[in-house]
């Protein structure tokens, strides 16, 4: 499952973040994911309870801050909004959109304890 190793990446990171800034509990992780990002929410929040168990974030909250997808219409020249990947243009109907915002998911802080908020680091 896709969402298994996000949930890795995410735990990763954390421990991570716990190594160099010396905090020993989170109690949230807060995640931004794209609305073109692939991730299913409801299955990445099953892997990351699984996935949390025994270490420091073990029954962490996840926040998701969702964004909205974006793409570049070639025939109207200008950025659009999409609500899923390979949607046609929303103004001209055409398939030749370029995705271009909301295709990533990445944690964009963690809520912990002994440490000051942590600053944004990348999941692939
Ligand atoms: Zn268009």
């Amino acid at each position: 499952m896709h969402e298994m190793s996000l949930a890795e990446g995410i735990r990763g990171i954390v421990e991570d973040s716990a190594r160099e800034q010396g905090f020993t509990r989170v109690n949230a992780v807060v995640l931004e994911v794209g609305a073109l990002s692939s991730v299913e929410v409801e299955a990445l929040r099953f892997c990351f309870d699984v996935v949390m168990r025994g270490t420091l974030a073990e029954g962490a909250r996840l926040d998701i801050e969702p964004v909205p997808g974006r793409g570049w219409c070639l025939p109207c020249g200008q950025t659009v909004d999409i609500a899923a990947l390979y949607d046609p243009c929303p103004v001209c109907g055409s398939y030749q959109v370029q995705a271009t915002g909301g295709t990533e998911m990445r944690v964009i802080a963690l809520d912990v304890d002994g440490a000051p908020e942590h600053a944004p680091q990348q999941v692939e």
